[in-house]
């Protein structure tokens, strides 16, 4: 094994969260039991720090054809629409002509933001179902893998790119990176979002850890990325999305001076000693008394023969779910207002799916998976929440949304 974003072979394991099946292929009753487990494992590089994943699965098992519309989440298309305004804002008129190159676009809810501010765009999306559902919606949206390849084919130059929360489940890392340099205009922006790991790690949000997720970025280690292939960040902000992620502006390299929040962020980043293999050994350590935590709760809530159902079916809540070994004897079920997962059941663990209509009257406890909303969660169902049913959030986060 080698260094994803260096090469070097010098790596270490720093966290084991055991064999887990692909958490983003929820079950039908007829696979239930025959699903693959993979090691799910993050190794720590000697060399440039990365934190990283040393099991792949392949990209056509993970994003052939998966069921996660970003429309569908309103806390998203509010992000998106911010993202869209505030790139405008600080770079558009500089532009002639603006158009812009989503990787990853999903169901073009992040394009549709930029066609409203007068963009010409484009989509990438590798899941054929997702495509189509774009480009009914008038987003043109090519259904392929992001890759130089693609980039040769297209033979075009945006003045924007974009892509959010797909820079760390790239197989094809390095040919993405050179993709991307070739494919910017030469007064163009690379708008990148990621997982921010310092983030991460303060929130305890390990089920950020997942297989689609190769790589855990801090500044230093994905500007060690960027700079191999001829890019360099120019200014960052961190926004509360997933539990704690950085937007990051990006141009070739050289073109632009770092902001001082940049610098004031890399400063930080620094004295905190951060890059380092210890806070990765004392995460481990965190996350297994997490694991203890929400165990002695949820025995101890059946124990007093409380009704505890899940509360949404994030892909993430699998890795938690899998790691805690919490069943369908914990959590009854989980409660998913995406319908294209109805009838569906939990990978590992086999926990049904329940759309809200099918809930047989409220439950004792809501356990929530999908805790990084949880300021939109707890506004949403203020209601239940003075008729008495518990919410129990199984991390709590210090940045939610
Ligand atoms: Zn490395």
């Amino acid at each position: 094994m080698q260094c994803r974003v260096c090469d070097s072979k010098n790596l270490e394991l720093v966290i084991d969260l055991g064999y887990q099946p692909w958490c983003n292929h929820f079950l039908k009753q007829d696979e239930v039991g025959k699903e693959p487990f993979y090691p799910l494992r993050v190794l720590f590089c000697h060399d440039c720090a990365t934190a990283q994943l040393d099991y792949t699965v392949k990209k056509e098992i993970m994003f052939g054809d998966h069921t996660y519309l970003s429309g569908v989440t309103k806390s998203l298309s509010k992000h998106f629409e911010e993202v869209a305004q505030e790139v405008d804002r600080i770079f558009g008129s500089a532009w002639k002509k603006k158009s812009i190159l989503d990787i990853g676009s999903n169901d073009g809810t992040q394009l549709k933001h930029f066609q409203t501010l007068g963009y010409e765009v484009l989509g990438v999306e590798s899941s054929k179902t997702t495509a189509q559902i774009a480009n009914d919606a008038k987003v043109p949206t090519v259904n392929a893998f992001f890759n130089l390849d693609l980039v040769n084919q297209l033979d075009r130059q945006f003045k924007v790119i974009n892509a959010s929360g797909v820079f760390f489940h790239l197989e094809e890392l390095h040919s993405v990176c050179q993709g991307i340099q070739k494919a910017l205009a030469d007064d163009g922006v690379f708008v990148v979002q990621f997982l921010y790991m310092p983030s991460i790690v303060e929130n305890l949000a390990f089920d950020q850890i997942y297989h689609e997720h190769l790589l855990y970025y801090s500044l230093q280690t994905i500007e060690t990325l960027l700079q191999r292939h001829g890019l360099s960040m120019f200014d960052a902000r961190l926004a509360s999305i997933h539990g704690g992620s950085i937007i990051a502006y990006v141009t070739h390299k050289e073109k632009a001076a770092p902001s001082e929040r940049l610098t004031q962020m890399r400063q930080a980043e620094k004295e905190s000693n951060f890059n380092s293999i210890e806070t990765y050994q004392k995460f481990q350590l965190d996350i297994e008394q997490l694991r203890k935590e929400n165990q002695d709760y949820l025995q101890s809530a059946k124990a007093a023969g409380k009704r505890v159902y899940g509360m949404g079916a994030p892909v993430k809540g699998n890795t938690l779910l899998n790691y805690f070994q919490v069943g369908p004897d914990l959590v009854q079920g989980l409660v998913e207002i995406n319908t294209l997962r109805r009838g569906l059941y939990s990978p590992g663990m086999h926990i049904p799916l329940l759309m809200e209509d099918e809930l047989d009257g409220s439950p004792d406890v809501y356990y929530v998976l999908a805790w990084n909303f949880k300021q939109e969660i707890l506004k949403r169902y203020a209601d239940l929440i003075e008729q008495g049913v518990e919410f129990y959030f199984p991390v709590n986060p210090k940045i939610s949304a």
